[in-house]
C-alpha cells in the first residue's frame, strides 16, 4: 500500500534480517543514530529494498578497506523533510565518476557481481514518494542521503 505510514525502524529491521549476519562476519561495525521513530509514508518494502542496496553497496566498498563501518542516521531537518544518511568507511567514489552511478546499468563491479541498478531503482522508489536520493559529493567518507517528506510536518 503505498499510503501505509511506517517507522523508518521498520524498514532497518527488514534491512538488518537480510543483512546482519553478512556484517557480523566480515567484522563491519553498524551504528545506528538519530530517532529511527520517525514515520514516513509510502511502501514500506520498497524503503526496506533501497536500505539494503545502500548497505549492500557500502560493504562491497568496505571489503577490503582497514576500517570497517556503516554509519545510518535518521532526523527530521527543518524544511519538514526526513533525512537519512548512509555513511561508510569504504574506498569512496572518484569524482569522474560520481555524475554516472545512479545511471541504470552503471557498475564499477565484476561482471556478475554488480548490476548497476541499485541506485537507479533505489532512486525511482524514492521519487515515487516525493523524496530525493542522492550521494552528497561533499562528505570526508561515502555518504548516500534519502530525503523524504516529512510525515508529521509541523506547518
Ligand atoms: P551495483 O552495486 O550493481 O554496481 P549500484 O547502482 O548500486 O550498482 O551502484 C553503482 C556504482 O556506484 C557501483 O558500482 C559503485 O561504483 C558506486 N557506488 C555505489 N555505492 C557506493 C559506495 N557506498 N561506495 C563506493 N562506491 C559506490
Ligand atoms: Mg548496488
Amino acid at each position: 500500500d503505498p499510503h501505509t505510514v511506517f517507522p523508518v525502524s521498520t524498514a532497518i529491521n527488514d534491512m538488518l534480517t537480510v543483512s546482519a549476519q553478512k556484517l557480523k562476519h566480515l567484522e563491519i561495525d553498524l551504528k545506528i543514530e538519530g530517532d529511527t521513530s520517525i514515520e514516513v509514508k509510502g511502501h514500506m518494502v520498497q524503503l526496506s529494498q533501497v536500505f539494503i542496496n545502500l548497505i549492500n553497496n557500502a560493504v562491497d566498498a568496505i571489503d577490503e578497506t582497514d576500517a570497517k563501518w556503516i554509519h545510518i542516521y535518521v532526523f527530521n531537518n527543518l524544511s519538514n523533510r526526513t533525512i537519512i544518511t548512509f555513511t561508510d568507511s569504504g574506498l569512496g567514489i572518484s569524482k569522474d565518476i560520481a555524475q554516472k552511478i545512479m545511471h541504470p546499468f552503471f557498475t564499477t563491479k565484476d561482471p556478475g557481481k554488480g548490476t548497476g541498478l541499485g541506485l537507479s531503482i533505489s532512486n525511482s522508489m524514492i521519487e515515487r514518494v516525493g523524496g530525493r536520493l542522492y550521494y552528497d559529493p561533499n562528505s570526508v567518507n561515502t555518504k548516500f542521503v534519502i530525503e523524504l517528506p516529512q510525515e508529521k510536518a509541523l506547518i
